[in-house]
């Protein structure tokens, strides 16, 4: 099936709809296309994030995927979550490679951590995250562990998400390395704005400079792996 459209988004296809994009024709009238068909539109927002791969090549390399893994305990008795968090509060560590927890509702602690640059899936999860929860919350030895994810999270060289236009006609925000929760919110409004032709607050974030990671493509990875090496290294010797 073909049609065309004011504007696309490349935004939630790939999970929710079974229709990744698999090329991006650019141009006077951008072309998207599936498997199923091709989609004609004035305008392309690009928002694929860290699933992109090679599908706009020059967002490729100044981007690198990768993957963060969370794990949950089963629910803990109220005096033992209290002694885990008594405020209640939601954790990031300052370390440079960091650790994030936080309760649920039903008062499971749920602990991120973890990265793995080019974004592998992890086969064990739980013994990846679980060491690193142990060693904040060691009270957690004899608890269960319930649920397990991962999923991931687009870097930037700078930590800084990634606003720009290609060409005249093809718009994208990526790169909230592992912030966009609520960054993304503002990301949605800042664009419709520029489609709609109020470009102040698009033009502000896009005069921010993007930097290509060292490397490139090819050894951005291994290079990055080194730098985190380093760093981690700081962090346990706490420099
Ligand atoms: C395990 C984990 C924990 C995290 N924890 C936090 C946290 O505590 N706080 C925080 O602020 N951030 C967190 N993040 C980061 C946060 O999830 C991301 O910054 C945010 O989701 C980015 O939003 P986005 O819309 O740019 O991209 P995504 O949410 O990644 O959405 C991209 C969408 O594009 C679709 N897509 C990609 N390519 C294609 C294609 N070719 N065709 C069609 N569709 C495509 C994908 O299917 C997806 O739906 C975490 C990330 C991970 C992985």
């Amino acid at each position: 099936m073909d049609c065309s459209l004011d504007l696309l988004c490349i935004l939630c296809g790939r999970g929710g709809f079974g229709s990744a994009v698999i090329k991006v024709e650019q141009g006077g009238n951008p072309t998207i296309h599936t498997a199923q068909g091709s989609v004609k539109a004035k305008f392309v927002i690009v928002a694929g994030n860290a699933y992109l791969s090679g599908l706009i090549p020059e967002l490729q390399a100044k981007s690198m995927p990768c993957g963060s893994q969370v794990i949950t305990t089963e629910p803990l008795s109220d005096e033992l979550a209290a002694s885990l968090l008594p405020q209640d509060y939601c954790v990031e560590d300052c370390n440079y490679l960091l650790d994030y927890f936080r309760l649920s509702g039903d008062k499971r602690l749920i602990y991120g951590g973890g990265v793995v640059y080019g974004a592998r899936d992890p086969a064990d999860i739980a013994a990846i995250i679980r060491p690193k929860m142990l060693e904040t919350f060691p009270q957690l030895k004899d608890v269960k562990i319930e649920y397990t994810w991962t999923g991931n999270f687009l870097l930037t060289l700078s930590r800084l998400p990634q606003v720009g236009r290609i060409g005249d006609n093809i718009y994208y925000s990526q790169g909230c390395s592992g912030h966009g929760v609520t960054y993304t919110h503002l990301a949605g409004k800042i664009l419709a704005d520029v489609i709609h032709g109020q470009a102040t607050r698009f033009d502000a974030f896009a005069s921010l400079p993007h930097y290509p990671f060292p490397g490139g493509h090819i050894l951005q990875v291994p290079f990055s792996a080194i730098g985190a090496w380093y760093y981690t290294m700081r962090d346990k010797l706490g420099i």
